[in-house]
C-alpha cells in the first residue's frame, strides 16, 4: 500500500505547477514547456478548444433569438455579469453567471470573470499599451503605495518578446509616455480622429491623439503563421472566440504552442483551493485541488509553483494557504496580502458632434479606436489630484432613415439613407491609488459549493478619483470645444469598482518584504518556489490596459526561475 501511495505521488509530480490557463497562465504554460520543464496547467473551469468550441462564431445576425441581446430573465438572474458591454447572446457562454459563483460584497463590486481554459483572453478587448517608466516611477515619486523594484529598462525587452509573440497592432509615436512597441500595420483613425489629432498637436503641447495599440494581426507574420493564425478579418465579434486567431488568446496561441512541446498536461475541472507548505523543507511542495464536478480532492507536486488564477482569486489561493508558518496565508508575515486592491476608473464618458466632412464618413470596421495618452501629472505634479487618465476615442456616423410619406414615397424614403453628423465619444481611463483600505479577505463563515471560504470585496472610489473625472471632463470638453464639437454631453456611470475588469494588486511587487508580498522576480519573498505574475502582483495601476504587463511579467518571471532552477537555487 506504501508503495502504490508513492507511485501516486510519483504520478501527480511534475516540474512546475501553474494555477488558471488565462492571459498569464498561457504565457507561464508556453515559457516552461518549452524552457523543458513538465508542466502541469490546472485551471477551474471547462475545456475551450480553439474553433472547435466557438459555437457561436459563424453565426449570421438574424440567427439568434435575441439579436444579440439578453433575454429579462437571464439580466435579471445575473444583474453583476450583465453589466458588462461584451456579455450580450453569443459570448454569455464564456461568462461566470452570477449565481454559479457567489461572492460577498462588503462594499459593490461588479466582478466579471471567465472561468474556462483561456479564462478572459476569449473576452478581452486585446488592448495592450505598455508602461513608461513616468508608471513605475509614480508611487516613489508621489509617495503612493509602495515603490516598484523594476523599471521600464528591466520589462522593455520583455514586451518586445511577448508582443512578437502575440502580434501587436500599433503606430510607432515616439512618446516618452507611452513608449513604441513591436508593432504590425496600425489600424486607420478616421477623417475626424485624424482632425482632432491635428488640432490638439497645434494647441496642446505634451496632448497626443494616436491609433490605440490592439494585439490583432494586421498583417501575420512567419511566428504568427506558425501558429495556425491569420490576418484579422475586422468582424468585431471576437468575444465568441475567433476561428482564424486574428487576435491574441491563450487558446489560439500560447496553450496550443505549449502543447506542441510534449511537454503540457492540462488539466481543467480542477479548481485549486490552496498551496501546500512544507514546514520541514521550509517552502511550497504542491497544491490542493478539488475537482469541480465530482468533488473529490486530490494533490498534486511541483518544484515551482506559478500563480495566474486573475488577481482576486489569486488572492484567495494564498489568503486559503494556511499553515502554522503561515497562520494567516502563504508569505503573509506583514499582513498586507489582499489589501492595496487597485483598479482602473472608467466611469467618465463624453459624448459630441461635429458638422464638419459631411463628405466623409468611416469604411468597414476596425478591431481598437483612438486614444489619448495620460497627459496629467506625467512629468510633474500639477494638479489637486495623484496620477492621471488616458482617453479613448471613437467617432462615427450614422444612417438616418426617412419613414414619412406613403406608398410609393414611402418606399423611396426608406430606401433613401442619409448620413447623420459625426458623433465623437472618448472614455476615461483613470489609475486608482492602491490603498490599505481596499482590500479582500476570506469570509468568516461563508462558503462556496466545493467548501472554499468565499471571498469578500471592500473596495471603493475615493475624492482622487471624484478630482480626476472632473478634471477629465473639463480637459476634454475643452478640447471638444476647442476643435469645433458641438453638443457636448459628459456622463458619469457612477458604477460600482469592478465594471472596469482591471482587477490588480493584494500581492504586491516591492523591495522590501516589510512592505510588499513578492520580490522584483515576482518570486515571494517568503516562499522562494512561488511565482505571482497575474494581476495580483501589481504595486500600482498605471492609466494602460494591464493585460501586456502582465504577459511580460511572466515571461520574465519564467526565464528567471528557470535559470534559478539550474543553479539550484529552488
Ligand atoms: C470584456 C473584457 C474586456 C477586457 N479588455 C481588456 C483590454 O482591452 N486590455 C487588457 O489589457 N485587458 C482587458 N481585459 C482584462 C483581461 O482579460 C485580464 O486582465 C486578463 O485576462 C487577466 O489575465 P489572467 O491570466 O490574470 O486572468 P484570466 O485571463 O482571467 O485567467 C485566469 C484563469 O484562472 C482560472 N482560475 C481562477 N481560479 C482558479 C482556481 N482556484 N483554480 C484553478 N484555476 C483557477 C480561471 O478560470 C481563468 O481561466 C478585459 C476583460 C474583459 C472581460
Ligand atoms: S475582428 Fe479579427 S480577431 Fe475579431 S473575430 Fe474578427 S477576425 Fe477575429
Amino acid at each position: 500500500m506504501a508503495n502504490f501511495n508513492i507511485d501516486a505521488a510519483k504520478e501527480r509530480t511534475y516540474d512546475a505547477i501553474v494555477i488558471g490557463s488565462g492571459i498569464s497562465g498561457g504565457w507561464a504554460a508556453k515559457e516552461l514547456t518549452e524552457k523543458g520543464l513538465k508542466t502541469l496547467v490546472l485551471e477551474r473551469g471547462r475545456n475551450v478548444e480553439h474553433i472547435k468550441d466557438y459555437p457561436t462564431t459563424h453565426m449570421r445576425p438574424w440567427e439568434f433569438e435575441f439579436h444579440g441581446r439578453m433575454p429579462l430573465e437571464v439580466i435579471r438572474e445575473n444583474p453583476i455579469v450583465s453589466k458588462c458591454y461584451a456579455f450580450k447572446d453569443g459570448a454569455d457562454h464564456f461568462f461566470v453567471k452570477d449565481k454559479e459563483h457567489p461572492y460577498v460584497q462588503e462594499k459593490p463590486f461588479d466582478w466579471i470573470r471567465g472561468y474556462q481554459v483561456g479564462g478572459k483572453s476569449l473576452l478581452w478587448a486585446r488592448q495592450v499599451q505598455r508602461w513608461s517608466d513616468f508608471d513605475f516611477e509614480g508611487p516613489a515619486r508621489d509617495g503612493f503605495a509602495v515603490d516598484w523594484p523594476i523599471r521600464y529598462k528591466d520589462l522593455a525587452p520583455w514586451y518586445s518578446y511577448v508582443e512578437k509573440f502575440a502580434g501587436v497592432s500599433g503606430n510607432a509615436d515616439g512618446l516618452e509616455e507611452l513608449p513604441d512597441g513591436e508593432f504590425l500595420r496600425p489600424y486607420p483613425l478616421t477623417k475626424v480622429e485624424n482632425y482632432f489629432k491635428d488640432h490638439v498637436a497645434e494647441n496642446y503641447k505634451d496632448r497626443h491623439v494616436i491609433i490605440a495599440r490592439c494585439a490583432h494581426l494586421s498583417e501575420p507574420k512567419d511566428i504568427h503563421r506558425e501558429q495556425g493564425r491569420a490576418t484579422c478579418q475586422n468582424r468585431i465579434i471576437c468575444e465568441r472566440g475567433c476561428p482564424y486567431g486574428g487576435y491574441f488568446s491563450s487558446n489560439s496561441s500560447t496553450i496550443p504552442w505549449a502543447m506542441k512541446t510534449g511537454n503540457l498536461s492540462l488539466q481543467p475541472n480542477s479548481v485549486v483551493a490552496s498551496l501546500i507548505y512544507d514546514e520541514q523543507k521550509e517552502k511550497v511542495t504542491g497544491v490542493r485541488v478539488i475537482d469541480a464536478i465530482t468533488k473529490e480532492t486530490s494533490e498534486y507536486f511541483a518544484r515551482i509553483i506559478f500563480v495566474n488564477a486573475s488577481a482576486i482569486n489569486t488572492n484567495a489561493i494564498l489568503l486559503n494557504s494556511k499553515s502554522s508558518r503561515f497562520p494567516n496565508g502563504l508569505g503573509n508575515d506583514n499582513g498586507l496580502l489582499g489589501k492595496y486592491l487597485a483598479f482602473h476608473n472608467y466611469r467618465a464618458n463624453v459624448q459630441a458632434e461635429y458638422d464638419g466632412f459631411p463628405e466623409f464618413t468611416t469604411e468597414g470596421k476596425r478591431p481598437t479606436s483612438g486614444y489619448i495618452p495620460r497627459f496629467r501629472n506625467v512629468r510633474k505634479q500639477e494638479t489637486e489630484f495623484l496620477r492621471g487618465y488616458a482617453a479613448g476615442l471613437v467617432s462615427y456616423r450614422n444612417t438616418i432613415t426617412n419613414s414619412g410619406g406613403m406608398g410609393s414615397t414611402l418606399k423611396e424614403n426608406l430606401l433613401t439613407l442619409k448620413l447623420g453628423p459625426w458623433k465623437v465619444g472618448s472614455h476615461m481611463m483613470g489609475e486608482t491609488i492602491p490603498k490599505e483600505s481596499n482590500y479582500v479577505k476570506l469570509h468568516d463563515s461563508g462558503t462556496d459549493v466545493w467548501g472554499i471560504p468565499l471571498i469578500n470585496f471592500s473596495v471603493d472610489y475615493d475624492e482622487n478619483d471624484e478630482k480626476m473625472i472632473q478634471d477629465y471632463f473639463d480637459e476634454m470638453t475643452q478640447m471638444f470645444e476647442s476643435a469645433g464639437f458641438t453638443n457636448i454631453r459628459t456622463t458619469d456611470s457612477h458604477q460600482a469598482p469592478g465594471l472596469d475588469i482591471h482587477e490588480m494588486g493584494g500581492v504586491r511587487m516591492g523591495k522590501d518584504p516589510a512592505t510588499s508580498l513578492l520580490n522584483e522576480w515576482n518570486q515571494m519573498h517568503h516562499s522562494k518556489n512561488v511565482f505571482v505574475t497575474d494581476g495580483a502582483c501589481m504595486t500600482s495601476t498605471g492609466t494602460q490596459n494591464p493585460s501586456l504587463t502582465y504577459m511580460a511579467l511572466t515571461a520574465r518571471a519564467v526565464d528567471y526561475a528557470v535559470k534559478e532552477i539550474n543553479k539550484g537555487n529552488l
